[in-house]
C-alpha cells in the first residue's frame, strides 16, 4: 500500500479537542493516513486508548503531548513525540498542570460571572472529564450558552490573551520541557513557529538544550512552510507536519490537513527509535497493527 503521510499534532477530548481518541482514529483511517500522532495539551493518558482502537486499522498509531512553554514571556508550544505515556516523572508532572488548569477554569468562570455572564461550572467540568481544562471548553459553553456565536467570537470577546475574562496558565520552562520529552523517550519539536517573535532565534537556542525538529508544516505556517523546512534542514532539526485539528466545528481545521512524506517520515521514525533506547523507554513498535 502506498504511503497516505504522517499528521503529527492534534486533540482529542482528554484536552481541548471534542472527539475520543477511538473517534479519531475513523478520522485519521478515513482520512487516509498512514501515521497519526495524538498530542494532548498536557495530557498523555488518551494515548492508550488511541493505540488500542488503531489495532487492526493498519494505521500507525504515535503517543504524544504538547506542552506550553514560558520563555521570558512569551508562549511557546512544544511537542512531546514518541514519548512512552508510562514514564512517571512525565504523568505526575501532567498530572500537576492538569490540577492547576483545573483551578484557572474556575477561574475564568468567576470572571464571567462578575461579567454578567453565567455559566455552570460542574457542566463545563463534565465536558472536561479526565482530561486538560482549556479556555475552549469556557468557549463552547459560551456558545451552547447563545452568549457567542462562535468559539472564535469567545476568544476575540472575553478570553483571548488579555481579555476582560482572561487568566494566566502555569506554563514550562523551554528546558524542562525539553528535558521530560527526552527523558520519556520522546522527540522534542517546536510547533507552529510562525507564532514566534523570532522563529530563527529560539531554533538555534533550543537546539542548544536538545530540540530535535520543528513542525515546519501546519496550517498557520501558511506561505513560509518550505521556508522553516530548510531552515530547520540546515540546522540539522528533524521536520515534521500537523494539522493541529481540534474538532469539526471549532476552526476549520480538518484532520490530515498537513502530511509528512514518507522520506521525512522514516527520519523520524528512526531517530525516536534511537531516542527511546538512549533513554532506557519500551521499544517503539512503529508497524502498522
Ligand atoms: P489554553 O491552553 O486553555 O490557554 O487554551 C489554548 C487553546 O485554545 C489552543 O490550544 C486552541 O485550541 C484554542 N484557541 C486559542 N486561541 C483561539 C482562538 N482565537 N479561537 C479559537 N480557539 C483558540
Ligand atoms: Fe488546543
Ligand atoms: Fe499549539
Ligand atoms: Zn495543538
Amino acid at each position: 500500500m502506498s504511503f497516505g503521510g504522517a499528521d503529527l499534532h492534534f486533540h482529542s477530548d482528554f484536552s481541548d479537542g471534542v472527539e475520543s481518541p477511538a473517534e479519531l482514529v475513523l478520522r485519521a483511517v478515513a482520512a487516509g493516513l498512514s501515521v497519526a500522532a495524538l498530542t494532548d495539551h498536557d495530557a498523555v493518558h488518551g494515548v492508550a486508548a488511541f493505540e488500542a482502537a488503531a489495532v487492526g486499522t493498519g494505521l500507525v498509531a504515535v503517543g504524544g503531548a504538547e506542552l506550553s512553554v514560558d520563555d521570558g514571556g512569551e508562549d511557546i508550544h512544544i511537542l512531546g513525540l514518541f514519548l512512552d505515556p508510562e514514564e512517571p516523572a512525565l504523568i505526575e508532572r501532567l498530572i500537576w498542570f492538569r490540577q492547576v488548569r483545573d483551578e484557572r477554569g474556575a477561574a475564568m468562570v468567576e470572571k464571567l460571572a462578575a461579567l454578567g455572564v453565567a455559566l455552570d461550572l460542574p457542566a463545563i467540568r463534565a465536558t472536561v472529564g479526565a482530561g486538560a481544562f482549556g479556555r475552549p471548553h469556557v468557549a463552547r459553553a459560551m456558545v451552547a450558552k447563545g452568549v457567542v456565536q462562535s468559539v472564535g467570537e469567545a476568544f476575540d470577546r472575553y478570553l483571548g490573551d488579555g481579555g476582560p475574562a482572561f487568566v494566566p496558565k502555569a506554563k514550562w520552562g523551554l528546558d524542562e520541557a525539553i528535558v521530560a520529552v527526552r527523558r520519556a523517550g520522546g522527540l522534542a519539536v517546536l510547533a507552529h513557529p510562525v507564532w514566534y517573535r523570532d522563529p530563527g532565534e529560539l531554533l538555534r537556542r533550543g537546539r542548544e538544550l536538545g530540540l530535535d525538529g520543528v513542525e515546519a508544516f501546519h496550517p498557520d505556517n501558511d506561505g513560509l512552510e518550505e521556508d522553516f523546512a530548510s531552515e530547520a534542514a540546515g540546522l540539522g532539526l528533524f521536520v515534521t507536519a500537523g494539522s493541529d485539528f481540534h474538532s469539526s466545528t471549532d476552526g476549520g481545521r480538518t484532520l490530515g490537513a498537513r502530511r509528512l512524506g514518507e522520506k521525512l517520515w522514516e527520519k523520524v521514525a528512526e531517530a525516536a527509535t534511537v531516542r527511546r533506547r538512549e533513554a532506557g523507554r519500551p521499544v517503539l513498535d512503529l508497524s502498522p497493527r
